[in-house]
Order: C-alpha cells, then sequence, then structure tokens
C-alpha cells in the first residue's frame, strides 16, 4: 500500500512514521509513506500557498493551485483510489473506516491549515472527507498521522502477532477486555487468578465476559445483543 500525504509542516510528520511498527512496516515494503511539502508545487517565488480569504475574515486559505498541482503529478504516477481531505466536519473516523482503507492500494491524504483549504479543491478534487473528531486542530498533520497509524497496523504482515488487530477493539463490536502483566500482586492489588490458570476454555469466556460487560458499560451504542451468545 502507498499512502501519500500532502502538507504545508513536513516536518510535523518526521516523528509519527520513525519509530516501532510503522518504521518497520515501512522497512518491509509492506506500506510506502511519502510526505510531500506543498510549497513545492507553489507558483511563485515566495513558495506561498496560502492567501487572504475572499470576503474578509481571520484566517489564511490554502489556495487551490499548489493543491491541483501536487495531485495532478502524483495522478501521473500512479491511480489513487481515494483523495481523502482531513476536515473537522468530515465523516467520523472509526475502526469499519480504517478497516475499509487497509483495502485500498494507493490514497492520499491532504492536511489543511489555517482556516482550512478553497472550498473548490473540496468539490473538485477529493473523493472523500474524514474527521478525526468533533473538535478542532491547528493543522490536519496529525489527524493524517492517525489514520495512517489505523490503516497501516492492519495491513498483513505488519503487526506480530496476526491476531493481534483482530482482537483489539471494536473489531469484533466489542471493546478489549482488561490485560493483565508481572507482578501478580503488586501492592495488594491481585491480577484475576484465571489468567494464570493456564485454562484456555475458562480464559477465553472469562475474557468475553469482559468485553461483553465493559461494552455495554462504556460504548452501549455498539451493543448487538447476539453478541452475548458468542463464546
Ligand atoms: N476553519 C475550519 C473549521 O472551522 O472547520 C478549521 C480549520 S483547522 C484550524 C485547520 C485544518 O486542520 C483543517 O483544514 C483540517 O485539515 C485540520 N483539522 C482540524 N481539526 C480536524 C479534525 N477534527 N479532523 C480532521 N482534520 C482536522
Amino acid at each position: 500500500m502507498r499512502i501519500d500525504i500532502i502538507t504545508v509542516l513536513p516536518k510535523l510528520l518526521a516523528g509519527p512514521f520513525a519509530d516501532s511498527i510503522l518504521k518497520r512496516a515501512q522497512e518491509k515494503g509492506l506500506v510506502e509513506i511519502v510526505v510531500h511539502n506543498l510549497r513545492d508545487y507553489a507558483t511563485n517565488k515566495q513558495k506561498q500557498v496560502d492567501d487572504y480569504a475572499f470576503g474578509g475574515g481571520a484566517g489564511m486559505v490554502l489556495m487551490i493551485e499548489p493543491i491541483d498541482r501536487c495531485l495532478t503529478a502524483l495522478k501521473q504516477q500512479r491511480d489513487y483510489d481515494e483523495v481523502i481531505y482531513l476536515s473537522p466536519d468530515g465523516e467520523l473516523f472509526d475502526q469499519p473506516l480504517a478497516n475499509e482503507l487497509a483495502t485500498r492500494k494507493n490514497i492520499v491524504l491532504l492536511a489543511g491549515h489555517y482556516k482550512g483549504v478553497d472550498e473548490r479543491v473540496r468539490e473538485h478534487l477529493i473523493t472523500r472527507e474524514i474527521s478525526i473528531g468533533n473538535f478542532v486542530l491547528t493543522g490536519g498533520e496529525l489527524p493524517a498521522a492517525l489514520v495512517t497509524d489505523a490503516i497501516v497496523r492492519l495491513l498483513p504482515g505488519v503487526l506480530s502477532d496476526e491476531t493481534s488487530a483482530l482482537t483489539d477493539s471494536f473489531q469484533d463490536g466489542l471493546v478489549s477486555p482488561p490485560v493483565y502483566t508481572r507482578p501478580a500482586v503488586y501492592k495488594g492489588w491481585e491480577t484475576p487468578a484465571v489468567l494464570r490458570s493456564g485454562n484456555e476454555k475458562q480464559i477465553n469466556e472469562w475474557r468475553f465476559a469482559q468485553a461483553v460487560a465493559r461494552t455495554k458499560q462504556r460504548r452501549p451504542g455498539f451493543f448487538k445483543p447476539e453478541e452475548d451468545n458468542n463464546p
């Protein structure tokens, strides 16, 4: 899979992909993450990519021309399944959407900044808008990194234990059961004896019951009654 991220602040994206699982995924050739500096596609010497909003008001707006030039250059090299603009009012990002995007071959993530992008970018140049929540950040770089992380960890071969992503919260309509590690008792706080029993059947039943109880308590909207019966 290839993920191209367009931004005015590429430095903000130097960190998130340079360590741990995302770094290894790139080294193994399982994903290619390419960050593009929008200023490289500016048309004037000042590398200007933003301008005042028509009609006035506070905040600069990212211009359509550099974005169009960047997207055109990318599209000349390959076909893209999705060109996504990160936007506070976009479709809310969740696990099913991450699962869906993880099946794509090439996607572009466009990070906005300042007041956002010229509306014509949204009308004509993108296929989809994604929000990471009902709050406003200064730029689309963190949302782009977040979406990339959620997608890449789902790609086959990225996690060392292939079942790990499948047992994470939301994959089966349930949140994760609690996890514990050594010491078995700390300051008198005990870990559940069943998890140390070695009885796989009982452990699985305990985990499932915990996941169901937690989902009902923390995400009641996600809970589907028939899951009560799934062992
Ligand atoms: N004026 C915009 C509004 O009120 O909707 C906010 C612009 S915000 C300061 C700058 C950029 O940050 C946006 O263009 C978008 O790319 C990104 N951004 C901010 N919050 C976001 C969120 N919750 N989800 C996705 N992207 C977000």
